[in-house]
């Protein structure tokens, strides 16, 4: 088989099983099981196929048939214009999460020093550390997560931004690494699970296929309000911190951050739907 009958056939497929988009995720998917761009695949339209090559495809398809997201099938996923491995072990990167990375770029602009340090709580693939080493260079992050699998994969992404050199990881609890650490902080910033196990709107290829201990936590809030208060006593004088949270968390982590009675600034910023998606405290001397 070619690799245009290959695609055809898969774009076939997907519309025959309503999926949205089916072109464009046939022609990611098969170009990321062959290795190839769009340009590159449309290039190579009539390249005979190897029969491995074909069953390696059919695979995928199958797999994104059944509700698996196209970024576990590729391992790969774009995040503020770099691209980030992600598995089962780790969340995918989000579009709202790089509302959180844009306004945490803004206030570094703000800072005149030589060396920021700043903490990633819960960091998963690394995206929210990692791309801020990645677009300042200095950042020094240190990055913290539970998980020994995440922490693989963030190691491996700051390897392949190359930004290693300014990276330190932790597996801890983020709530035990703010108690024990001696370390203050310019910036911490956390894409925390803040989704209530009783939350019902949670898609079903998220509940299915992404990492339980990265979407949900008891109540909603309860690991932002833990890791918040944790973290007040490691910010310096000048800092800010930074959490994204659930589109109708806002009212409740706005009076949580101002009963913890160390920000002179606190702001809910929304995210490009216009949803309520990350509460910011700033400290200022
Ligand atoms: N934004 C994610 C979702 O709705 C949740 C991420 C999280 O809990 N930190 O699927």
């Amino acid at each position: 088989m070619k690799t245009k009958e290959v695609l055809d056939k898969t774009i076939q497929f997907f519309r025959d099983k309503k999926m949205e988009n089916a072109r464009l995720e046939a022609e990611w998917l098969i170009g990321a099981g062959l290795g190839l761009d769009r340009v590159q695949l449309y290039l190579k339209f009539d390249q005979p196929l190897k029969d491995e090559e074909v069953t390696k495809l059919r695979e995928m398809v199958k797999r994104r048939i059944s509700g698996e997201p196209l970024a576990y099938i590729t391992n790969s996923r774009g995040f503020y214009g770099l691209e980030f491995k992600v598995t089962p072990e780790v969340l995918i990167p989000r579009p709202e999460t790089e509302t959180l990375v844009e306004k945490a770029l803004d206030y570094l602009k703000t800072l005149d020093q030589e060396v920021i340090s700043v903490l990633d709580l819960g960091t998963g693939s690394g995206c929210i550390g990692l791309t801020l080493a990645k677009k300042d260079p200095r950042v020094k992050v240190k990055l913290v997560d539970i998980s020994p699998g995440a922490l693989s994969i963030a190691k491996e992404n700051a390897q392949s931004l190359n930004v290693q050199d300014r990276c330190e990881f932790f597996e801890s609890k983020a709530d035990q690494f703010l108690n024990q650490t001696k370390e203050s902080f310019d910036l911490i910033l956390s894409n925390p699970p803040y989704i209530a196990p009783t939350d019902t709107h949670v898609e079903k290829d998220v509940k299915d296929f992404e990492p339980h201990t990265a979407l949900f936590a008891e109540s909603g809030t309860s690991l932002l309000k833990l890791w918040s208060q944790a973290g007040i006593a490691k910010l310096k004088a000048k800092s800010l911190m930074m959490m994204e949270m659930g589109f109708d968390q806002g009212p409740q982590m706005k009076d949580f951050y101002t009963s913890l009675g160390s920000f002179s600034k606190i702001e809910i910023i929304k995210d490009l739907s216009g949803h309520d998606r990350v509460i910011s405290g700033e400290k200022n001397g």
